[in-house]
């Protein structure tokens, strides 16, 4: 038989080398972003077109590539960072493996601009699925230019596979935001579509957090440090206040390397052990010096699992470091004479129209008709009915007669079950009528009440997240959420990598009644909320919200519309043990009913049972 066995060509070895490290856009800026960082660059700039789908461009002012470098380095495998094996065993830069250009090359169409401070002109090529189409010398400053287009133009399958712009997007920030967190020395500028979305100057690594992350973080970071014969921790962690139900920005690196290691983020929750709720994640921004050799050199291009070879010890002294910051701070408040304790004023962009802050003030309203007593919430939350007081007691006063004529449910209570099935409240059954239905609370959280086939037991919390939810849901569809002014304005902070998305979903926050104003500089004016949130603090709500949407960005916009609805939903309805007014029971039921799905809430979860009359029967027996 002839030989059969062949080299791949290299252009498909690069292929399927590409499919490992370059899965996304934002793989690209990451690979591009570490050369230009390896390349000693004290400012790079990143270009993202269309969420990086149409192109990315990464300029730096490295120590730039000669001619034929620039052409060695989309060969396979051909790197300027290690030469022997030893040199892995002492790694300070990001690449070593001489894979990513090359890959890149063979998914994306590259050009590269680039120019040494040896040389007088720089030398500028094209390359396309893996093959140099051309090269000549171009006028150009030191340093190095990157443009990627068309990003997998010829692998259609995995084009297909990218996601919306709102994920990438997010992905890309990820990417950006790890390199620039810990890189606090070089200048970063960030373009999404022409428009410039951040401009970080060289700082301190504290500043650069709080320039990342906003401006709220400048008040609750807690320096940790400590220097050892085996690492050398450097960074902060957040003070027990700012911890967040979810969200929480938590960052670990090793030798200017983002990583992942739950391992290592117990000894934190440890630290905080008794300080914050369980559930509760605390901030973080915490920077290991190592020597390289202690830690796993092979380091996969797109896992961020770092292996160390002390972990155990590394466990035990960042949890004494941190809880040594912790004690210091219960100690001595922290004073941080970076900044002046004025307030805090968002950085004033040109380009953004903002709108001043409005008082609304119904001219129309009476304070003398139709309010509802305060401290009821259901009844609040539903202000809009507007209902007389004359109405609600009208209507108490018959059902109180009705009650002590009839014999059913609310005097079976206290008479004892077995007058449970009386005659009269049968007759009621048999035409269920919700308006002439008597109901009872009980054990405060659920409402009782007789139907023909049985016993109802409604859960009152699940049925007003049902409620409410529908409600929501038709807000969002319909984009018209009643907005309620809140009287003091309220100033938010977007984490500036994540403002883009945030905006993203601007107009989901208004549908549903959020009145926002852009003030840039990721800070937003919170002028209004959803009406009927009044007992719930906006900005919490907000970002919880948003919180929630930032691991939902690529899902279809019902995916969407169901977390805000339900997440409103949730934090609005009434809570178990609040006790009902017979009125507010007989809305509530009223409401369930005329719902879309009355038996179930929309997390799927049962709002009702019916005790089958037989199985009541039969215990009795
Ligand atoms: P690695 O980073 O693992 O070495 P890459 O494929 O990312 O592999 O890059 C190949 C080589 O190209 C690098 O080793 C470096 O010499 C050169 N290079 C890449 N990007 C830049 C840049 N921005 N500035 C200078 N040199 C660069
Ligand atoms: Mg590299």
């Amino acid at each position: 038989m002839a030989d059969i066995i062949r080299l791949l060509p290299d252009a498909v070895a690069n292929q399927i080398a590409a499919g490992e490290v370059i899965q996304r856009p934002a793989s690209v800026i990451k690979e591009l972003m570490e050369n230009s960082v390896d390349a000693g660059a004290t400012h790079i700039s990143v270009w993202v077109t269309d969420a990086g789908k149409t192109s990315i461009q990464v300029v730096d002012d490295g120590k730039g590539m000669s001619e034929t470098d620039a052409r060695l380095s989309f060969e396979r495998h051909a790197t300027s960072k290690i030469t022997s094996p030893a040199d892995l065993f002492n790694l300070r830069t990001m690449g070593f493996r001489g894979e990513a250009l090359p890959s890149i090359a063979a998914v994306a169409q590259v050009e590269v601009k680039t120019r040494t401070s040896d040389d007088e002109i720089g030398t500028w090529l094209n390359v396309e699925a893996s093959r140099i189409t051309e090269q000549r010398p171009v006028a150009c400053q030191v340093g190095t230019s990157f443009t990627v287009s068309n990003l997998f133009y010829n692998v259609p399958a995995r084009r297909r596979f990218l996601k919306s712009n709102a994920t990438e997007l997010n992905n890309i920030m990820a990417e950006f935001e790890r390199i620039a967190l810990v890189h606090p020395d070089i200048s970063f500028t960030l373009f999404r579509d022409d428009v410039q979305v951040l401009d970080l100057r060289p700082s301190s690594f504290r500043k650069r957090i709080v320039d990342v992350c906003g401006a709220s973080y400048d008040k609750s970071l807690l320096p940790v440090q400590v220097d050892t014969s085996i690492i050398k921790i450097d960074g902060f962690v957040g003070t027990p206040e700012s911890a967040r139900t979810k969200g929480a920005r938590q960052f670990f690196f090793v030798n200017g390397r983002f990583m992942r290691h739950p391992y290592f983020n117990r000894a934190i929750v440890t630290a905080f052990e008794r300080l914050v709720p369980q559930d509760r994640q605390i901030p973080y921004f915490i920077c290991f010096e190592v020597e390289p050799s202690r830690i796993d050199v092979n380091i996969h291009p797109t896992k961020t699992e770092i292996k160390f070879e002390d972990d155990h010890s590394i466990w035990q002294i960042l949890l004494a470091a941190v809880r040594e910051a912790l004690g210091k701070f219960n100690a001595v408040p922290t004073i941080d004479f970076d900044r002046g304790e004025g307030p805090e004023i968002p950085g004033f962009s040109p380009n953004v129209v903002s709108t001043p802050p409005q008082v609304k003030v119904n001219p129309n309203y009476n304070p003398f008709e139709g309010t509802p007593s305060p401290n009821i919430r259901y009844d609040r939350q539903r202000a809009q009915v507007n209902k007389g007081w004359q109405e609600l007691y009208s209507s108490l006063t018959q059902k109180d007669i009705r009650t002590s004529e009839k014999s059913n449910l609310a005097l079976q209570d206290t008479n004892g079950a077995s007058k449970l099935y009386s005659e009269s409240s049968q007759e009621e059954q048999a035409t269920w009528d919700r308006e002439q239905a008597l109901y009872i609370q009980h054990a405060g959280r659920y409402l009782v009440t007789s139907v023909k086939s049985g016993l109802m037991i409604i859960d009152i919390v699940r049925a007003h997240i049902r409620i409410l939810y529908d409600r929501f849901m038709s807000q969002l569809t319909n984009c018209d959420g009643v907005s309620q002014g809140l009287l003091f304005t309220e100033l938010i902070q977007i984490s500036a990598t994540q403002v883009p998305v945030f905006n993203m979903f601007m107009e989901q926050f208004k549908a549903v009644g959020f009145d926002i104003s852009d003030l840039g500089g990721g800070s937003y004016a919170v002028n209004g909320a959803p009406a009927g949130t009044e007992s719930l603090n906006p900005v919490s709500l907000l970002l919880e919200i948003f919180d929630g949407l930032l691991s939902r960005t690529g899902q279809p916009e019902d995916k969407i519309h169901h977390h805000i609805a339900i997440t409103l939903a949730q934090k609005n309805a009434i809570k178990y043990g609040y006790v009902m007014t017979p009125e507010e029971m007989k809305t509530l039921v009223n409401d369930l009913f005329t719902s879309s799905s009355p038996n179930f809430a929309p997390d799927g979860k049962a709002t009702l049972v019916i005790i089958p009359n037989d199985s009541i029967e039969n215990r009795l027996k």
